[in-house]
């Protein structure tokens, strides 16, 4: 129980941990990328109104628009460089300042597809030739004389490296978490057993307490019970009416208390490991037809038909008494909350799929168990209807117990019901 706690607090810690991370990567990387957007959005808006104004100066002064020859920018092969295009009304190109040879073909490309507004600036992704991705950042304005448009510029810059930049960097913050998360949750793993430990200790002095109690009491109560029994058996003494009942009553209180006690010694043994589980190999048939056969009584009683289906003899690996305590349990109960003229069917068989296994069903016509109940009803000291339970003679401990003796066996218990109509109880034990 500790380990789980333990492992589910280091898994909640790390989780937590993840999410920092992932939040602080996200957080980090779009801010990385918003600052140098802004950045160089700023820069490109800038130098593209300058260079408008000045070609259009140029213009005027009929100096170079227009008669310039694109002139390739040669010292830029690598980095963020800004370049620009300027295009005339005929969509001609008229000069320019270009970038490296690489991205030209993919810069061109965009242009000639360009429809963003005057000024905005546009992120753009392609790839090269060669593989490699390619990002630039362009924006566009119109070159204007008075009213008169002359052209467009395009002005642009190659920021592929400050991307595969940003990337990297992305990558390196995504594999420092990851270490830092395995150490973080192998931090968190000591750490959560060291914390425990406290509990661990109160939890086991608990425990102890539970199981010391119910060890005392148990002799008390046998005396109490063997001495009510002695009154009720002694010829000479005369009991008036209302004594006899009182001692009744004591005596099937008595055998309340002392189910109550077994059983929480049961369980306080159980959670201490103390309980010795011996395994032998024996028939289930054979040690259920005696249980269903000494329960016949308490069934008939009830006007409850009790039977028992399946296999003929079913061979099996496991505690023959705690067998027997489970299957007692799980008829005793079917029989307890099934009315009157109801029926127990008790069926015992080997399952071959998934994997060789016995299965024990123990199917009733009872009152069932409301769906949000039926995990329930394995907890200690849980009853549906407490009132009930009582006047049965229950404790809210058989089901815990029927569960500590499945999981003891590597099996597993559930229960399937319809409220109204009837339960029944599945158990599948390894052979
Ligand atoms: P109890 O001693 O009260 O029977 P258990 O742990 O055996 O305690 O069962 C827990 C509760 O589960 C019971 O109080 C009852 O409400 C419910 N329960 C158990 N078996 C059945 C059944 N066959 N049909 C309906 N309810 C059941």
């Amino acid at each position: 129980m500790f380990a789980k706690i333990r492992n589910r607090l280091t898994l909640r810690y790390a989780m937590v941990m993840m999410l920092l991370m992932m939040a602080f990567i996200v957080a980090s990387s779009a801010g990385l990328l918003w600052i140098l957007y802004q950045e160089e959005q700023q820069d490109l808006r800038s130098f593209a109104e300058e260079e408008a104004r000045e070609q259009a100066g140029m213009y005027k002064e009929k100096t170079a628009f227009f008669q310039l020859p694109p002139k390739e920018n040669k010292d830029i092969n690598h980095g963020a460089k800004i370049f620009y295009y300027v295009f005339d009304t005929n969509r001609q190109m008229a000069a320019a300042e270009e970038p490296s040879h690489g991205i030209r073909t993919g810069v061109l490309r965009i242009i000639h597809n360009w429809d963003a507004p005057d000024g905005e600036v546009e992120l753009k992704k392609f790839h090269l030739p060669n593989g490699d991705r390619a990002v630039v950042m362009l924006c566009s304005m119109k070159i204007y004389d008075e009213s008169q448009v002359l052209g467009t510029i395009f002005v642009g810059e190659d920021i592929s490296a400050y991307y595969h930049m940003l990337k990297m960097l992305f990558i390196m913050m995504v594999i420092i978490s990851i270490i830092f998360l395995i150490i973080a949750a192998f931090a968190g793993h000591l750490l959560a057993g060291k914390a425990m430990i406290p509990i661990k200790q109160a939890f086991s002095r608990q425990r102890e307490f539970v199981a010391d109690a119910s060890h005392e009491l148990r002799t008390p109560l046998s005396i109490l019970q063997t001495s009510v029994e002695a009154v009720q058996n002694d010829d000479d003494q005369k009991l008036s009416p209302f004594a006899i009942q009182v001692l009744d009553d004591m005596k099937s209180e008595i055998r309340r208390m002392t189910k109550l006690v077994t059983d929480l010694l049961t369980l306080a043994r159980a959670d201490a490991g103390a309980t010795n589980i011996i395994k032998e190999k024996f028939d289930l048939v054979a040690i259920t037809e005696p249980l269903i056969h000494s329960l016949q009584p308490l069934a008939v009683v009830k006007e409850i038909d009790l039977k028992m289906s399946g296999d003929e003899t079913v061979p099996i690996m496991a505690d023959r008494e705690r067998i027997s305590q489970l299957l007692l349990i799980l008829v005793d109960n079917a029989i307890k909350y099934t009315p009157a003229g109801g029926r127990v069917d008790v069926l015992i068989k080997r399952t071959a799929a998934p994997k060789t296994s016995v299965t024990i069903a123990v199917h009733d016509t009872g009152e069932g168990i409301p769906e949000n109940e039926r995990k329930l009803i394995f907890e200690r000291f849980y009853r549906i209807d407490k009132a009930r339970s009582r006047e049965e003679g229950g404790t809210g401990l058989g089901l815990s117990i029927a569960k500590w003796i499945v999981d003891v066996h590597g099996g597993k218990i559930k229960v399937e019901s319809t409220p109204g109509k009837g339960s029944t109880f599945i158990v599948s034990l390894p052979m």
